[in-house]
């Protein structure tokens, strides 16, 4: 049978073990199936359990597809992983753990915790910088505070109105060249003062890049590292090459996915969220099955545990939450 190239395609191949488990062999061993404790090739393999088991006698570990990485510890079976992965790297405005529940035949809250893990494998790090034409700016998501009853301000502390209680997203958006399509990091920061985003940019852009930003005082001050030039949106939005459209276009994109979307979406989560759309935004020219093996091939080296996702939640987040968004 052939690799799958649709969603339909995918739930049929998957749904032979052998095919599901010999697709992620694929992806994680490709320079062959290694002991991921001791690094040995040399194993034992019990084909009734799809186990391994390391033949050096200090180490007789065993292990399956599943053993460290995003699967681990989780009753789910490939199947059923898979097609989540599939779902989640190809729905262009991202998906729901309600839709994904109802969708693969799990609770929301398995739903909920598969999705988790699944942006944890599309996070990118860092890879390289960006180059060439380079626009940052930030954003604010959510938290109208003048919304909030009185009592849930109170209880967070808020005082008065506009931006406090807002999260703030920073993102660079690498314009597009030639035939090299536009690319975006992003991340929640703090704050949007000079020592919290200049080093940001440091971090991901290339000395010498063309830095496009808004007249914020805080990216005043880098003209010896990158060519900065700046519009300030009081007068005006473009002055020939010199605009921040790219990444507004970006937030729009981003909001209306957690408008539509993550109604419910966590502040504390909002990251996650970032990486799962900016993952799909740097790859929007792969096909579906491209995508679906990009991620397929980060689930490894990478665990997330239920504790781990819920343990920063404090009751004045969870106010905070209701009424983000
Ligand atoms: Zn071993």
């Amino acid at each position: 049978m052939k690799e799958p190239k649709t969603l339909q395609e995918a739930i049929i191949y998957f749904s032979d073990k052998q095919n599901a488990v010999d697709f992620v062999v694929d992806l994680r061993w490709s320079e062959g199936i290694t002991c991921p404790k001791c690094g040995s090739k040399e194993l034992y393999y019990v084909k009734t359990r799809y186990l391994w088991q390391c033949k050096n006698k200090e180490c007789k570990k065993q292990f399956t597809v599943k053993t460290g990485t995003i699967f681990e510890d989780s009753p789910l079976g490939l199947d059923k992983w898979l097609c989540a992965i599939w779902m989640i790297a190809n729905a262009k405005n991202g998906i729901s753990s309600y839709e994904i529940g109802r969708a693969l035949g799990m609770t929301q809250k398995s739903a909920w915790f598969v999705l988790h893990r699944i942006r944890y494998a599309m996070q990118q790090g860092s890879l390289e910088k960006l180059s060439g034409d380079v626009e940052a700016d930030e954003t604010y998501i959510g938290g109208k505070a003048e919304n909030m009853h009185k009592r849930t301000r109170e209880a967070m502390g808020i005082q008065g109105r506009g931006t406090v209680g807002k999260a703030i997203v920073f993102g660079l958006l690498e314009r597009t060249t030639g035939d090299k399509a536009s690319k975006a990091k992003t991340k929640v920061v703090p704050n949007t003062k000079k020592k919290t985003l200049q080093p940001e940019i440091r971090r991901s852009v290339e000395t010498d890049s063309n830095l496009y930003t808004d007249a914020l005082k805080s990216y005043q001050g880098m003209e010896e590292e990158f060519v900065h030039q700046a519009v300030d949106h009081a007068t005006e939005y473009v002055r020939g090459n010199v605009h921040t459209n790219g990444i507004e276009n970006y937030w729009s994109l981003f909001k209306r996915t957690l408008r539509g979307t993550y109604v419910g979406c966590e502040v504390d989560h909002l990251g996650s969220y970032l990486d799962e759309q900016t993952f799909r935004f740097n790859n929007r020219y792969g096909n579906d099955a491209e995508r679906f093996s990009l991620v397929l091939g980060s689930v490894a080296g990478k665990r997330l545990t239920y504790k781990q996702l819920i343990i920063k939640r404090t009751f004045k987040q969870l106010n905070f939450l209701k009424k983000l968004i």
